[in-house]
Order: C-alpha cells, then sequence, then structure tokens
C-alpha cells in the first residue's frame, strides 16, 4: 500500500468514527490502530530506522489531513511525532531499540512536559531529577497536568528540571510505560478533543540513567530547537485543518439548505457569501503562511524562528474566527449537531491554550521582532 493508500485508509477509520469519539470522550482506538499499521507513526524519521522519511511539509498535509477527520486522532498522531523528533535528535543509549518501534507503529509516544507548578510554561519544569550516588540512576519526582494518550501510548517523553541542579537547565527522558511509577491521575473530560485522553499524570520513578535523551542538561535545547518547530507547524496544520472541515461543511450547508418561500438558498444572502469570503481567503493565506513556515523549518534562514513562533499562533487564532463564522452562517443546524461544525468548534479551542499558548508566542514573537531576548 502506497502512503497515499494508507493515509487514505486511517482518514476513512478516523471519519467514521469522529462523532462516536467525540461524543463518549473515548480514545480513537480503531484509528490509532490503522495509524499503527500504515507506516505513518515514522512518517519523518529516518529510512535507516524503518521511518519514511518525510519532512516538515509532508508532516503538515498529513496531520491537516488527519484533522479534518478527527481532531482527536490528529493531536495523538501529532504528539507521537513529536515525541518520535526528540527521541530522534538524542537517542537514549539504554534504548537502542526504541526509534525502531516508534517508527514501526510498535510504541505509540507522547510528551508528558506540562506540569502543575508552571503550567504552559513547559520550558521551566519545577520537577526535578536527582542522580543517584553511583550516577547510574535518577529518581524523578513529576506531576504532569496534560499528557496526551495518557495510559494509551507505550512511551512518555518526560522533562524535568536537569540533575545538574542549575536553574533553568532541563533534561528529558523517554519512560516506557511498563515503568514502575507512571500514574494517571484523573480522567480526561475536556470541551473539545474529546478523545485524545489527555490526562494529568504523575511520575514517581527511578530510571537508569541512559534513559536521559541527549546529556544532562540538553534538554533545554531539544525542546525549543527539536520539538518546538515540529510541533508548532503540526499544530498549526490540526487548527487548518479543523477549519477547513469547518468551510466545507459550511459552503455545503448554505449552498443546499433553502428559503423555500423565496426559492433560493442560504447563498442566495450577500451577508452569508461575505462570511464564507473572509473564512476561505482566511483559510488559503494561513495555509500558504503554513507553507512557506514548513519549507524554513527544512531550509533554516534568518526568517525560521518568527515562522516558528508566528505560525502556531496565526494558525490557532484563524480557526478560531473561522469556526465560528461556520456556527454562525449555518444558524441553528451547526448549534443542533445536524453538522459536524459544533464538533471542529470545540476541538478547534484547544490550540490556541496548547503550550506555547498563542499569546506567549505572539509575546516571543514581538520580542525576537524588536531585538529581545526570548527568556
Ligand atoms: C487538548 C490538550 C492536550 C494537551 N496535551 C498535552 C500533552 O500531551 N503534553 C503536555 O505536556 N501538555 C499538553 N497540554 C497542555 C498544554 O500544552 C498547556 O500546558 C495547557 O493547556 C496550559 O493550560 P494552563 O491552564 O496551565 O495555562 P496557564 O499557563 O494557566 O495559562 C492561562 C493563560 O495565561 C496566558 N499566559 C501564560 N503565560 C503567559 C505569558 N508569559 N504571556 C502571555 N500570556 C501568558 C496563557 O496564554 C493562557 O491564556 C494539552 C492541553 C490541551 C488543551
Amino acid at each position: 500500500m502506497s502512503s497515499t493508500e494508507a493515509l487514505n485508509h486511517v482518514v476513512s477509520v478516523a471519519e467514521a468514527n469522529a462523532d462516536y469519539v467525540d461524543a463518549e470522550g473515548t480514545f480513537p482506538t480503531a484509528a490509532v490502530d490503522a495509524l499503527r499499521r500504515s507506516g505513518l507513526l515514522g512518517l519523518v524519521l529516518p529510512e535507516e530506522i524503518g521511518g519514511l522519511g518525510a519532512g516538515p511539509r509532508d508532516l503538515v498535509d498529513v496531520v491537516g489531513t488527519l484533522a479534518a477527520a478527527c481532531g482527536s486522532t490528529a493531536m495523538i498522531y501529532l504528539m507521537h511525532t513529536a515525541a518520535t523528533v526528540c527521541v530522534a535528535a538524542a537517542p537514549p543509549p539504554g534504548a537502542p531499540e526504541l526509534l525502531s518501534v516508534m517508527a514501526s507503529g510498535e510504541a505509540l509516544g507522547t510528551l508528558a512536559f506540562s506540569e502543575r507548578g508552571s503550567r504552559s510554561h513547559f520550558w521551566a519544569p519545577v520537577s526535578a531529577g536527582v542522580l543517584s550516588d553511583d550516577g547510574n540512576a535518577v529518581k524523578l519526582r513529576a506531576d504532569k497536568s496534560w499528557v496526551t494518550s495518557a495510559d494509551y501510548a507505550d512511551v512518555y517523553v518526560v522533562s524535568a528540571g536537569s540533575t545538574s541542579g542549575v536553574a533553568g537547565e532541563v533534561d528529558l527522558f523517554a519512560l516506557p510505560k511498563s515503568v514502575d511509577g507512571l500514574s494517571v491521575v484523573a480522567p480526561f473530560t475536556g470541551m473539545g478533543l474529546r478523545g485524545n485522553a489527555s490526562s494529568p499524570m504523575t511520575i514517581d520513578a527511578t530510571l537508569p540513567v541512559t534513559a536521559r535523551l541527549g546529556a544532562e542538561a540538553a534538554g533545554f535545547g531539544l525542546l525549543m530547537e527539536t520539538v518546538l518547530p515540529w510541533f508548532n507547524l503540526g499544530n498549526a496544520a490540526v487548527s487548518l485543518g479543523l477549519a477547513s472541515a469547518a468551510y466545507s461543511a459550511a459552503v455545503s450547508h448554505v449552498s443546499g439548505a433553502r428559503l423555500e418561500h423565496r426559492d433560493e438558498a442560504l447563498s442566495a444572502l450577500p451577508t452569508i457569501r461575505a462570511q464564507i469570503a473572509r473564512m476561505g481567503t482566511t483559510l488559503a493565506a494561513q495555509r500558504a503562511y503554513l507553507h512557506s513556515a514548513a519549507a524554513s523549518v527544512s531550509a533554516p534562514n534568518e526568517e525560521t524562528l518568527n515562522h516558528v513562533l508566528g505560525v502556531k499562533a496565526s494558525a490557532n487564532d484563524a480557526a478560531l474566527a473561522i469556526t465560528e463564522s461556520a456556527m454562525r452562517v449555518c444558524g441553528g443546524a451547526a448549534f443542533s449537531k445536524h453538522l459536524p461544525i459544533e464538533r471542529v468548534f470545540r476541538d478547534a479551542r484547544a490550540g490556541a491554550v496548547m503550550a506555547p499558548t498563542a499569546d506567549v508566542l505572539y509575546d516571543f514573537y514581538g520580542k525576537a521582532a524588536t531585538g529581545l531576548p526570548l527568556f
């Protein structure tokens, strides 16, 4: 099966289950199983270890297509991909096969960064690792506030204050699900992305130091240079995938729904056409921005930092505006769940509050544009 056929199959499974996943708040197991079999869990991993060797542009296309079918499936996929790029950048010596099982679909990964103490400031974990006297083990205690695919993922990429003890330094670790001391604290109930299983987790575990990604204190660099570009592109793609689903459903509804007494469709109303036009043009502009940001991450230049900071914030906000307009132009048909629009409206509220939040990114962008340090 080609990658396109594999994606089409995953999309058909995700689409068929999306309403049920949303209504029940249940993990999209069928779509994730289809993803595991598709080869797409290794999309951006090197071919030598069984990945597909694709780049940022392919990732945003795949994530956007998935999001238009099922937002939860797309976010679960993005979290896995962000975990894989992190592991690929600094493979843990204690798990030499980790990357190939994450590429093959045997192991689903996720990120456990956000903490109860530092909230959306994921770059500043308040937890801390403590190195054993012989330097072979790390004792880790952390309250993670949101972990997508909690309990369903096989590998958790976890952040903690560095064992170096230096304020602001961070370590990252790859924890298999089987490790003692990894527990889900509460079920996830969100207004949107309801299949995500983005639960709080506690970690109270002793790990071999070989579970660490990179050297001691290398975590902050991995967060900023590796995770941030891929995550921001993918998160922007989720937002635009959801926005495109809202736009398509709105166009179809206003073209078909009729005012019989006037013998015309809703689209005969100029106010409705103008809203459709604003949605369509905003979506097209954001897609172009996303593609140029993806190209810039592929071949970095002096604009790349701005693109990485700006693209998530502006796509998140565009998705808020587009899904809001879709709700409005489709009236009661959207409100009463006759259309998929209210699901994507709710799903699209997540992007702007996912870290780095849209407001933090605007602040960082402004700092970068005016020559101030980000931190
Ligand atoms: C569906 C979903 C899935 C998630 N999955 C994961 C996951 O898999 N792994 C993970 O690690 N995390 C995950 N998160 C957590 C996410 O990344 C954020 O950490 C979390 O949403 C922040 O919520 P909070 O209430 O702690 O935000 P707060 O930090 O309390 O923010 C509240 C408000 O303050 C604003 N704010 C905060 N700091 C600043 C600043 N410096 N400048 C301007 N404004 C600021 C924010 O923008 C926001 O509007 C997920 C979140 C959601 C919604």
